[in-house]
């Protein structure tokens, strides 16, 4: 089987082509727009650029859309997790700002909505992946990306970082590990 990826960015296709074991993943056409992402909510956007890309292509279509929510912001980044610090935020500033804003200790949870549109048989799927945490003091782990190191999973102890496990444990516990295999789960069922 083969899955077009509604992303422009090489390093989440190369992980979801980890996640997605037995399925070809390409990446998008570089003459197909996505629109903005201007909606309320994860699953808006992901349906969105799989919709655009399945449109675009004529071709079964995958995208996702996720992002970091903290309790003690009543949500917040949410899905303005890749500029909450302002347009063209770097990661750094980003987290930053949540080490800022938020309380040490407090309640995380990163949100991937993947959304799967099929544009022959007209199939739409939506499947979603969470994993929570706590917010650390301070950063750690020079792994995985954006609040990776101020992230202390739930599902490890001894105040370890996301950015401080292997790749390998990262899809185990992961938002878009969870999702993906959702997907994986669905299309081998169906
Ligand atoms: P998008 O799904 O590419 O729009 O990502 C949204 C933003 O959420 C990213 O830029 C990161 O700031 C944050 N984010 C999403 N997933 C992760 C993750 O696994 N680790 C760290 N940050 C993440």
């Amino acid at each position: 089987m083969r899955l077009l990826l509604a992303t422009r960015n090489e390093h989440k296709r190369r992980e979801f082509a980890r996640l997605l074991p037995g399925i070809e993943v390409d990446s998008l056409p570089d003459d197909v727009e996505l629109g903005p992402e201007d909606g309320d909510s994860f699953e808006e956007h992901a349906l969105q650029k799989a919709r655009a890309a399945a449109l675009a292509t004529g071709r079964a279509s995958i995208a996702d859309d996720s992002g970091i929510c903290a309790a003690a912001l009543g949500g917040a980044p949410g899905v303005r997790s890749a500029r909450y610090a302002g347009e063209g935020a770097s990661d750094q500033e980003n987290l930053e700002k949540l080490l800022r804003e938020a309380p040490a200790g407090s309640a995380l949870e990163y949100v991937c909505a993947l959304a799967y549109v099929d544009p022959v048989s007209g199939v739409e799927r939506m499947l979603e992946g969470r994993c929570s945490g706590r917010l650390a003091e301070r950063p750690r782990g020079e792994r995985g990306f954006g609040y990776d190191p101020a992230f202390l999973p739930d599902d490890e102890s001894g105040g370890v970082t996301m950015a401080q496990l292997s790749d390998e444990r990262k899809d185990e516990i992961s938002h878009r590990g969870r999702a993906a295999r959702a997907l994986l789960d669905w299309l081998t069922a169906g």
